[in-house]
């Protein structure tokens, strides 16, 4: 073929690939509309994406940010289908749109770099979070020089960059001169591993039910009949045997993945009568599925609690 053949090949292919792209944001508009990765077993749609279907995660949040752009403004999907508008310019104006912005931000915006359109969003609100970001270092990374084919890789080294106010740098300078005899460097690295360190310890503990004693324990009064709390005993229990994961099995007995922000739930509802002290009416789930109450859906792990019975609470130790 020819040169010119080959452009046009061009010109057909971007034009296809920019036609599919529009298509993909509407499924995944009301994807997460119908909250079906959700129901599914997943976390969230994010997760389906980068888990199952093989999205990176920049790609993944690209197209989210894009998917829910189109949807309030589905005159920008056409935009991004004639190639007026790129897919990352509409995920990055996306959250900065409203009704009285969208169609200037989208007319200042249009085919312009990247980098400019940022910089155009951050003069529109100066006040705006710098970008949350974890960066994977680049040439000191990788086996040693000289190395030889037994000498295991050095460790990665990674670039970590988030906001905070000037309180937070306030304490984390604080924190440096406290511990500059044991940290001579004063490395930021060193302070975040012993603070993170200490954070962890601390959370693993609230997982497994050890976390401050409740009011009436405090104050020294009785806890009451038929109490909420779970019991750490309990709480132990119900960890090791789910794994420390959440439990909601989605379409097909998919379980979720997710190992954060984990609540323990009751199976059949402290407020109809189940009890907190029987680990078999207690199950963790993450967040996101326990507080999903979706109408006319199956409730999470429904054929668990079936094949369990009835359990009343007792009135509680
Ligand atoms: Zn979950």
């Amino acid at each position: 073929m020819n040169a010119d053949v080959w452009r046009k090949c061009l010109e057909v292919q971007v034009g296809a690939s920019r036609r599919e792209t529009e298509r993909l944001l509407v499924v995944l508009g009301e994807i997460e509309d119908r909250a079906l990765a959700v129901k599914d077993g997943y976390p969230s749609l994010y997760s389906y994406l980068t888990g199952t279907l093989g999205f990176s995660e920049v790609e993944a949040v690209i197209h989210l940010k894009a998917a829910r752009a189109g949807r309030h403004y589905p005159a920008l999907r056409r935009l991004l289908r004639r190639g007026t508008l790129s897919l990352s310019t509409l995920a990055a104006i996306g959250p900065h749109l409203c009704r009285d912005n969208w169609k200037t931000l989208t007319k200042m915006t249009a085919g312009m770099p990247i980098a400019d359109v940022r910089r155009i969003l951050a003069s529109l609100d100066p006040k705006a979070e710098p970008r949350q970001a974890v960066r994977y270092a680049g040439p000191e990374c990788g086996p040693a020089r000289d190395a030889g084919p037994s000498t295991p890789p050095l460790p990665r080294r990674v670039e970590i960059a988030f906001g905070a106010d000037e309180e937070f740098l306030d304490q984390l300078e604080r924190a440096r001169a406290l511990l500059r005899s044991k940290y001579p460097s004063g490395k930021f690295e060193d302070l975040f591993a012993e603070a993170i360190e200490a954070l962890v310890q601390k959370a693993e503990k609230r997982s497994l039910g050890r976390p401050r004693a409740p009011r009436w324990n405090r104050i020294g009064v009785e806890r009451p009949q038929g109490a909420r709390y779970v019991p750490q005993k309990v709480r132990a229990e119900v960890w090791k045997r789910d794994g420390g994961r959440c439990v909601y099995e989605g379409r097909d007995g998919l379980r979720c993945t997710e190992t954060t922000r984990l609540e323990f739930d009751h199976l059949v509802p402290w407020a109809l009568g189940g009890t907190s002290h029987d680990s078999r009416n207690i199950r963790l789930m993450c967040r996101v599925h326990n507080q999903a109450r979706i109408p006319g859906e199956l409730l999470p792990n429904r054929r668990a609690q079936e094949s369990l019975g009835p359990i009343a609470d007792p009135g509680g130790p």
